[in-house]
């Protein structure tokens, strides 16, 4: 490795300046190998036709972005047999020939968008100073090879767009990691029936409401509760990889609040004299997380029946509602509350403490509407 102990460059590339502005470094580097081989016949040449610069983007050098102009050649090909008269000089396992990224920056959006996901990703690898958007996280992601070693119990699958919403691929995601699995470069329902059929793990399926997922989840996971996401929160890849749907609580326990930790439940409590339901709903949600912004999307006719003994029983009425604030205002006022989470709908299944909370989540948010 040549360049200098902070950046270190494969052999035959020199650096020759080094700039800094504000939180950006630009070093420019010098190609200064005498001979290169032409990709097409893979004879050496040494004649040089002319240099040129590219611009790249590397990985960080101490918190500070770090861009490349790397001066490279052009050589005269002077293999008689070869259709190639001219060729550009590559450097293998550093950069891609059309690329304008290096390879290691590269691997390392990939690492930061394996582990988070689109928008976070980018506000991460800013953090680090990596400056890229979601959209560059996804095709990083998607150079990569198929996620065929991969678990995935809960599925969550959506398309996304390229290029503006002309262009359509599928997105798969591993619910309980939060993690992005694999990209199709489709919205096909063969392919992702296809890519269901390599993992008989999946026990769900959150899609959206369109056929073509669902066509795919019945063909490729016949074994697998589907759900569709009412929540309409999964619009794009962005949404679809933040877990965005529910609030859930540390639990109240049948004789009143304590604080039980690791017990997850929906916001809730009971309705105050001269409160309406609705009124409850509101300021318990208030108290709970500490953000007024909510709606009421629906009040549902069934209620939840808990029993706690032969004596006792306890209805509740259930609502849909929708947050319309910044997540980063919610502050739990009610001292029994150690989290506020938003999960993804297969997640709060999994996540909720009770039976009959379950059930109900089941058949009312969570089911099959094929069934
Ligand atoms: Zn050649």
């Amino acid at each position: 490795m040549e360049g200098t102990a902070f950046l270190p460059l494969p052999q035959g590339l020199r650096i020759t300046e080094i700039h800094q502005e504000e939180m950006e470094l630009t070093v420019e580097v010098l190609s200064e190998r005498t001979s290169a081989c032409c990709p097409l016949c893979e004879h050496s040449s040494d004649a040089v036709h002319s240099r040129y610069q590219r611009r790249l983007k590397d990985v960080p050098c101490g918190g500070q972005a770090d861009r490349l102009h790397l001066t490279v050649r052009k050589f005269f090909c002077r293999n008689p047999e070869c259709q190639r008269k001219i060729f550009t000089e590559r450097v293998p396992a550093f950069v891609e020939p059309w690329a304008q990224m290096t390879i290691r920056l590269s691997q390392a959006i990939q690492a930061i968008g394996l582990s988070t996901s689109g928008s976070l990703g980018a506000r991460l690898a800013a953090r680090l100073g990596i400056a890229t958007s979601w959209m560059t996280i996804l095709h990083c992601i998607m150079e990569l090879p198929g996620a065929m070693g991969i678990t995935v119990t809960v599925l969550g699958i959506d398309d996304f767009s390229f290029r503006r919403g002309r262009k359509f691929g599928t997105i798969l995601v591993g619910v309980s990691r939060h993690q992005v699995i694999d990209l199709l470069p489709e919205r096909k329902a063969e392919s992702a029936a296809t890519w269901m059929r390599s993992h008989p793990e999946i026990q769900y399926v959150s899609r959206d409401r369109g056929t073509d997922y669902a066509q795919a989840a019945r063909e490729g996971a016949p074994q697998a509760i589907q759900s569709a996401d009412r929540f309409h929160l999964m619009k794009n890849l962005v949404e679809a990889i933040e877990p965005v749907v529910h609030k859930v609580k540390v639990m109240e326990t049948p004789d009143g609040p304590k604080n039980v930790p690791g017990m997850w439940d929906f916001p809730k409590g009971g309705v105050k004299p001269g409160e309406t339901a609705q009124e409850a709903i509101m300021r318990e949600v208030r108290e709970e997380t500490g953000a007024s912004r909510y709606r009421i999307i629906k009040q549902f006719d069934e209620k939840i029946c808990f029993s706690f003994d032969e004596h006792y029983q306890q209805e509740t009425t259930m609502f849909l509602i929708e947050y319309l604030g910044d997540r980063s205002e919610l502050h739990p006022l009610d001292e029994e509350i150690d989290h506020i989470c938003f999960f993804s709908a297969p997640e709060v299944y999994q996540y909720l403490a009770h039976q009959e909370t379950k059930d109900f989540f089941v058949q009312k948010i969570f089911q099959n509407e094929n069934h």
